[in-house]
């Protein structure tokens, strides 16, 4: 018999939340985000899923891009690092590729290339955030060079916030976009998920929106995904497997962190942070047993999660569905409510789904 763990992925959600991102976005096109194996859920059935719905692709991995091609995919590619070494331009022009150049060495490989093709060029602004891309005094020079060798399609100009989802927000890099960009005419894309939904200014001709395709909300504390009209598309789901008594002072797990003050019913679940649940997950953290939210008690091991049963049904036994996040209906438990009590964020969740649960393709 299998492990009872598994990853539901409703492919029917991470269309449904494409269709929220046009909602807001009106004519703009997207780059769905599906970096980090579209973030956990896996690159190829996430891009096949959005084939119809998409205007293009944006990742950091050649292998994904490459993997992307081979199946067949002919939709723009933004690689949103762009190239890593000079020697991997061929397979650019290749596949047709649109890289971002945000450091002079790019610009300069890509001028002295020769590409059988000219390929479009994403440049990337540096406004604030102060990772990747052109200060105000390079830029200039940059688009020049590059304008001048005659070797590129088509050029837009792009920056990332640092704040889209924070009090702070984005006027502050919009402002400094526009110094730099103001006058040029050329197209531009500047906001991720948390910027295209709450600033329309910034909305530009491209979005690339990640998180939202996934059914997570960018700002959990501001809005849930389910105010934003978000579907899951990951489901973590596994069953109790095993459930015991405490008496009064008895300890759970390892460090002995919970001590039952008075008797309890506990389930153990067969999920632990060697299948990408959060390993600091604090007791308290919200678990959904047989279709009612309960918590987790004491830490999380490699294979398993302890569960408070006592305020459920006595018929809630070994074999009850637990949903970990995710889920529909009266097993719906918010990915963001869990990342929230485990100090971490959707994204990192999703990403952690490890190779050794099993995947169930739904719609
Ligand atoms: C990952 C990424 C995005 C997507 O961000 P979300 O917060 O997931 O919407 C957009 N732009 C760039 C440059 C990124 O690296």
């Amino acid at each position: 018999m299998a492990r009872p763990i598994r990853a539901r992925l409703d492919w029917s959600a991470l269309r449904h939340n494409h269709n929220v991102v046009r909602r807001h976005v009106g004519s703009a096109r997207v780059w769905s985000v599906v970096k980090a194996d579209a973030y956990g859920h896996g690159l190829l059935p996430a891009a096949r899923a959005l084939i119809e719905a998409t205007d293009g692709y944006a990742l950091v991995e050649l292998e994904g891009a490459v993997a992307l091609r081979d199946a067949g995919i002919t939709h723009p590619i933004l690689m949103l690092e762009g190239f890593y070494q000079a020697d991997e331009l061929p397979l650019y022009a290749e596949l047709e590729l649109t890289p971002v150049l945000h450091t002079a060495w790019q610009v300069d490989a890509l001028v002295e290339a020769c590409l059988p093709i000219r390929l479009p060029v994403y440049l990337k602004l540096n406004t604030g955030m102060n990772r990747l891309g052109f200060n105000h005094d390079e830029f200039a020079a940059m688009l020049a060079r590059l304008v001048a060798a005659d070797c590129i399609a088509s050029v837009t100009l792009m920056t990332h916030f640092a704040d889209a989802d924070e009090a702070r927000g984005i006027q502050q890099q919009l402002e400094n976009f526009r110094a730099m960009a103001g006058g040029r005419e050329l197209p531009v894309s500047l906001a991720n998920s948390a910027a295209l939904l709450r600033f329309p200014e910034a909305i530009g001709d491209w979005v690339r929106p990640g998180i939202m395709l996934y059914g997570a909300s960018p700002f959990p504390a501001m809005q849930s995904a389910a105010e934003l009209d978000l579907h899951p598309v990951m489901t973590l789901e596994s069953e109790l497997i095993a459930v015991r008594e405490l008496a009064p002072g008895d300890a759970i797990g390892y460090g002995s962190s919970f001590v039952a003050e008075k008797a309890m019913r506990v389930g153990v679940v067969a999920c632990g942070y060697g299948d990408g649940y959060p390993r600091h997950a604090p007791t308290g953290t919200p678990v959904q047993v047989a279709g009612q939210r309960t918590r987790t008690l004491g830490r999380v091991s490699m294979d398993k999660i302890c569960v408070d049963l006592s305020e459920l049904p006595s018929t809630v036994g070994v074999g009850a569905t637990v949903t970990l996040w995710g889920g529909a209906g009266d097993m719906h438990l918010s990915a963001d409510d869990v990342a929230t009590a485990a100090g971490t964020v959707a994204y990192e969740m999703f990403c952690a789904l490890a190779a050794r649960v099993p995947i169930i393709d739904v719609n």
